[in-house]
């Protein structure tokens, strides 16, 4: 088991914040898109009274709305205030620090956003820049074929995979010596990336516990696999693939808005077909590298 993974602080604070609102009364809590990316995190809440939504033009005028952990564009801000929606805004504190970033861009200057095409958090970014000339890439090819471009400032989506982020900012100082390039991938996402890589240098099948529309759930695989491990992605115990039986030393890892009860279950349906448990502690060993 990965020695960093599940719940990052951000997710803590967003359901936190949809406990007490829900506590406080029964009335609906309006959710555009989601709180957090995790289908059982999402069930739960609509048993508790949370209505998701995907546009503003769904939600009464007046109602209680919960901005989710990725934040939400200035226009959206502004629309909720024009129907007197009462915000409670559980945009994480990190996500926050990139809009600031965003909406410090100078008119004259072009904002890059390194990050996922149509992703809230990315789409919240790109919605606080101080400037109008702005753009969305995906990869480093992406980067190397724009043109010139007058003072450029590069920010990364918080989820991004950390050595991708690396290669792009060495890239991007290359190509815009001028240009400024903050860092903004979060401590959380870096830190479950770099605990499931040292997990994957010392296994051979790694299982990353989380929705396949979480973004960081995704890039768990995808950096196990740059180290060298085949990974699949779960959504539960229940989808434990069979190829696991064939395996003698597998890893566990869940992304940032996996429920620990969700890691518990696998771990027990883990051990029930034969697995011991290990919490990976040690120091990254060089296989492979
Ligand atoms: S992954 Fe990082 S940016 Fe996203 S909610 Fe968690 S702490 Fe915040």
């Amino acid at each position: 088991m990965a020695d960093c993974l599940g719940f990052c602080r951000g997710v803590e604070h967003a359901l936190a914040l949809f406990q007490s609102a829900a506590a406080a009364s029964p009335e609906p809590l309006y959710v555009l898109y989601e709180l957090v990316h995790n289908r059982a995190v999402s069930e739960q809440m609509r048993r508790q009274g949370a209505v998701f939504v995907s546009s503003l033009d769904q939600v009464p005028a007046g109602s209680r709305l919960l901005i989710g952990a990725h934040g939400l564009p200035l226009a959206l801000h502004e629309q909720a205030r024009q129907k007197g929606l009462r915000v409670i805004d559980a945009t994480c504190q990190l996500v926050k620090k990139l809009h600031a970033l965003a909406a410090s861009v100078p008119p004259e200057a072009t904002l890059l956003l390194l990050g996922k095409a149509g992703h809230p958090e990315a789409i919240g970014i790109l919605g606080h820049s101080g400037s109008p000339n702005t753009c969305l890439i995906q990869s480093l090819e992406e980067l190397e074929a724009l043109p010139p471009l007058r003072q450029p400032v590069l920010l990364t989506q918080t989820t991004v995979n950390h050595n991708e982020v690396q290669a792009v900012r060495e890239a991007f100082c290359r190509r815009f010596p001028d240009g400024r390039c903050p860092v903004s991938i979060c401590a959380a996402s870096r830190q479950r990336q770099e605990a499931v890589e040292k997990l994957a240098r010392r296994t051979e099948l790694v299982l990353v516990i989380g929705s396949s529309h979480s973004s960081n759930a995704r890039r768990l695989c995808e950096c196990a696999l740059q180290a060298g491990t085949p990974a699949v992605l779960i959504e539960n115990a229940d989808s434990i693939p069979e190829a696991v039986q064939a395996v003698r030393r597998l890893g566990l890892s869940a992304g940032a808005s996996t429920p620990e009860y969700l890691i518990a279950h696998t771990v027990e349906r883990l051990l029930a077909m034969g697995f011991t448990l290990q919490k990976d502690s040690l120091p990254p060993d060089n296989h492979g590298q």
